[in-house]
């Protein structure tokens, strides 16, 4: 009996079980991990990569749980996450590191109700001058925080069963402070041994190429690196540099007062046909945490209902725009199985 590929292809999961098909995918061309489990990067659809739910920027030393109604923060976001998801955007990559008010079980609640993918993330963020760093990173080596965190990717993060899908740090304008380069030193080492993607809010340039060299030098792979606030640099030569290189380039302060500056920085990027490095988000939300109902919350749905259709008069092609919102960010989302992990499969 011969098959033709398309109905050998509905009988295949059948036949192997769904579990070894979405297993074995998972393992020749990566994976998402998603508040609600693992996805194929096929399935992300359009995606804001950097956007935050609730934010508190209490400081490491004084957050704590009790400090926000879960239910009130619930209510405030869910109808500005079905908005976007009926503007047409399916996937957020929720940026909002640990000690700065991640709640997995929030977002996946939000995610069930509103239909939206979301992404959540392990790490930590030494920029705004290690107010938002633990303690114990001081006294902790790189090997000891990056443990931590693949951990979380291992087990769930806490008590929970859900994964974070990517490695969120941050840092400061360069030259990096000790504790900033342990922090990347540890992303690194837990970008080699699980294959999460490394972002990175960072002050500038500087910042970014030290960052890259951290990195490489320890290991991680630079196409698994994201330049998070990129726009933060106007000397564009780095962007080039860093994006020829394999990182992503991430513009993620898409505002109507930024969409000019914006405009020209992709036409910079696809002159130099590097617009497949670059990732755009609006760095919005949020509830605030400690102001009345969570204070002024910004909508995420520019990008969509105006930003594009700029994009669109000034010459960018539906191929362009697809790559922008989609495939890049699918491919910066992507967990690339380590290559001893591959050498080890049976052939
Ligand atoms: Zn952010």
């Amino acid at each position: 009996m011969t098959l033709s590929r398309r109905h050998f292809l509905t009988l295949l999961p059948a036949a192997l079980g769904a579990g070894v098909w979405l297993k074995a995918a998972a393992q020749s061309e990566g994976s998402i991990m998603t508040v609600t489990g693992a996805i194929s990067p096929y399935m992300l659809g359009p995606v804001l990569p950097h956007e935050h739910i609730m934010v508190d920027f209490a400081g490491a030393d004084k957050i704590t749980p009790g400090r926000y109604q879960e239910e009130e923060v619930f209510n405030t976001v869910l109808p500005y996450l079905k908005s976007l998801r009926a503007a047409g955007c399916k996937t957020m990559g929720e940026c909002t590191p640990n000690f700065l008010g991640r709640d997995p079980l929030l977002l996946k609640r939000l995610s069930i109700a509103s239909g939206l993918t979301i992404i959540t993330n392990t790490g930590l963020y030494g920029a705004g001058a290690h107010k938002y760093l633990p303690a114990y990173v001081q006294t902790s080596t790189a090997e000891e925080l990056a443990a931590m965190w693949i951990k979380e990717f291992r087990d769930g993060i806490g008590d929970t069963d859900i994964r974070p899908g990517f490695i969120k740090s941050g840092v400061d304008k360069g030259p990096l402070t000790e504790s900033q380069r342990k922090l990347v030193h540890a992303a690194a080492l837990t970008n080699k041994e699980t294959g999460l993607a490394i972002w990175i809010h960072t002050g500038d340039g500087a910042a970014a190429l030290e960052e890259a060299e951290i990195i490489q030098s320890n290991g991680g792979r630079i196409a698994s690196y994201t330049w998070v606030h990129a726009q933060n640099e106007k000397d564009l030569s780095i962007h080039e540099k860093l994006a020829k290189a394999g990182a992503f380039i991430s513009l993620d302060g898409l505002s109507q007062n930024s969409a000019e500056d914006y405009i020209s920085r992709l036409s910079f990027m696809k002159n130099k046909g590097l617009l497949q490095q670059v990732l755009l988000s609006h760095d919005a939300g949020w509830y605030h945490v400690g102001e009345p109902g969570g204070g002024k919350f910004r909508d995420y749905n520019f990008l969509w209902t105006s930003f594009i259709p700029m994009l669109k008069e000034k010459g960018f092609t539906e191929e362009d725009i697809r790559r922008l919102t989609v495939i890049n960010p699918s491919r910066a989302l992507t967990i690339h199985p380590p290559a001893r992990k591959l050498l080890a499969m049976p052939s």
